[in-house]
């Protein structure tokens, strides 16, 4: 869940220039200015606009993501990269996916973001990549982690597969 505007690094807070006018929701970067892939649109939205209303006309495609664009990208590549993962990886493989992780958890740029998933790792977390069933039901953990964060559903980690590889079984992704 997005922090309240004024959570951001002290350092990176004493370096802002004067504070725009924020409304609830908007997340500030290291510059001290808005961060787009921090924050949900609507909220950058009823900022500019200065009004309390979240609703704002739909954006074109071609846009710079934010939050939420981010990160169901995001999610679409994790889950794909844990559906092509072999069955029985090599310990080279295992050793590079979870430094990957690692990584992507450092570089992810939501800073907010990145730093719960950092530290949900950290917490007894740490990726499980010894086989493909083992990787994708620990992202889906890793997924579920954030939706509960967020206050949406869990999704059932015996189903990943079926999601992110197979297709599901009554078969209306079958072409
Ligand atoms: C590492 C990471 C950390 C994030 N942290 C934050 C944060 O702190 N604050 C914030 O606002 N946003 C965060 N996000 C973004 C957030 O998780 C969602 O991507 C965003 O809110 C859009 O949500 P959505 O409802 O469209 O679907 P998403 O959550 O993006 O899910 C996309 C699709 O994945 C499937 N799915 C859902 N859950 C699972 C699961 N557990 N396993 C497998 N498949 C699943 C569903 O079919 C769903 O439609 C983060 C994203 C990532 C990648």
């Amino acid at each position: 869940m997005a922090p309240g505007p004024i959570d951001q690094p002290e350092k990176e807070q004493a370096d802002a220039n004067p504070a725009p006018k924020l409304s609830k929701g908007v997340v500030l970067g290291p510059d001290g200015k808005p961060c787009r892939t921090c924050t949900d649109v609507s909220s950058l939205f009823a900022m500019t606009k200065g009004t309390t209303t979240k609703k704002r006309p739909a954006l074109p495609t071609d846009c710079p993501p934010d939050v939420a664009q981010l990160g169901r990208s995001s999610w679409t590549l994790l889950h794909s990269i844990t559906a092509q993962y072999p069955e029985k990886p090599s310990s080279e493989k295992q050793a590079e996916t979870s430094t990957f992780m690692k990584t992507f958890a450092k570089l992810y740029p939501c800073w907010h973001c990145a730093g719960d998933f950092q530290e949900w790792m950290a917490n007894g977390n740490a990726p499980r990549v010894s086989s493909r069933d083992e990787f994708g039901r620990w992202m889906c953990e890793a997924h579920n982690a954030v939706n509960v964060k967020l206050g949406k559903s869990v999704f059932d980690c015996g189903r990943w597969e079926e999601r992110w590889r197979t297709g599901w079984k009554d078969g209306r992704c079958d072409f």
